[in-house]
């Protein structure tokens, strides 16, 4: 089969896994929508892609995975994303999650700190048709402070703490959304309340690829 095809088969698989999502508690219908449309196997090597609609992460080569869908969903719906929001991307991995946030309306701001990977995702995302998504190599501690503030910002890998960088890069009423912890991951939503203040809400616990320090060439 060729690599970029949809099918039949793989399309009754993304139903089918829109609707475990849903039975596991994701409501938002723009996410629901971005998942039943997004071919998750585009982005699996030909040899694995009939466990793309597995409800699990997978690697993705560089020693990082593509986020369990259950967890995209997750992030994605506590962002309650408007259209228009801008949203920054910790993590750009696979570009799956980047093109969910695309779906749902967002102008997506993506960076990875892994040169080989951002090499590769980067042409991948446009050749998609997602030529909008702006995507950055580089420290996703620093994020991108030419483009702030952001409406949004979503870091999808295991954080240690909070970047200063990040809470600072983030409009007054926008939201945060980390995976807290190295081992296992509380799920956080801060919401930036005035400069100095912010809310922390506490969801679920999840294990992510850990938030490392710097670049890789
Ligand atoms: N959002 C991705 C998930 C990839 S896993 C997807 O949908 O596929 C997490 C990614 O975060 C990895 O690609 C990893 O290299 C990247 N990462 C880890 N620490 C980072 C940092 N400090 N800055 C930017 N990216 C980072």
């Amino acid at each position: 089969m060729p690599k970029f095809e949809d099918s039949f088969l793989m399309q009754g698989k993304r139903k089918a896994l829109v609707d475990l999502l849903k039975g596991k508690g994701i409501t938002d219908k723009s996410v629901l929508e971005a998942i039943a449309k997004v071919p998750r196997h585009y982005f699996f090597s030909t040899t694995f892609q009939s466990h793309a609609y597995d409800d699990k992460a997978f690697p993705i080569g560089e020693g990082q995975t593509i986020s369990q869908p259950f967890t995209v969903a997750y992030q994605t719906q506590l962002l309650e994303l408007k259209r228009m929001d801008k949203v920054l991307e910790i993590g750009t991995g696979s570009g799956y999650q980047a093109i969910i946030l695309a779906e749902c309306g967002a102008r997506v701001f993506t960076i990875e700190r892994q040169k080989n990977l951002y090499d590769i995702t980067k042409p991948f995302i446009a050749d998609l048709g997602y030529e909008k998504i702006k995507c950055f190599y580089g420290d996703g501690y620093k994020g991108i402070p030419s483009y702030a503030p952001y409406d949004k910002i979503i870091i999808t890998a295991a954080a240690p703490f909070i970047p200063e960088d990040l809470k600072a890069q983030l409009k007054i009423g926008g939201y945060l959304i980390v995976p807290l912890g190295e081992e296992t991951s509380t799920m956080i939503r801060l919401t930036k309340l005035t400069e100095h203040d912010f809310k922390e809400e506490r969801f679920a616990e999840f294990r992510f690829v850990p938030m490392l320090e710097g670049t890789k060439k």
